[in-house]
């Protein structure tokens, strides 16, 4: 028979269990997967005074040689081709929808 350990995730709050005696998890499986696919990073070039970024580069290399094209290129000549790796993201909530019968409202009132 196994026996668990309880533990209060660091990151969410949530509530985890563990063998009790073992290996203890810094965070819950749920948190443990988010912080893997966050930390699967990618880099992206940016060209100094330009609009933005175009390409998502999965490895350091393939952004190296993308930043190189594009310094070569005539139009970004003696401008700085920045390799950019992500830090921090976002990501709004999810907003319910809601209906309201307007019957409902009219007998309130
Ligand atoms: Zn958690």
């Amino acid at each position: 028979m196994i026996a668990w350990q309880e533990a209060i995730c660091p990151v969410c709050g949530g509530k985890f269990k563990y063998q009790k005696g073992g290996f203890r998890p810094m965070t819950c499986t749920k948190c443990v997967k988010i912080k893997e696919e966050r930390m699967d990073t990618f880099w992206c070039c940016f060209v100094e005074g330009t609009g933005g970024f175009n390409k998502r580069h999965e490895t350091e290399d393939d952004a190296k040689a993308e930043a190189e094209r594009l310094a070569r290129q005539p139009q970004n000549r003696g401008k700085c081709v920045y390799i950019l790796q992500p830090i921090y993201f976002c990501q709004a909530e999810y907003v319910p929808v809601r209906f309201y019968r307007l019957k409902d409202i009219y007998e309130y009132l």
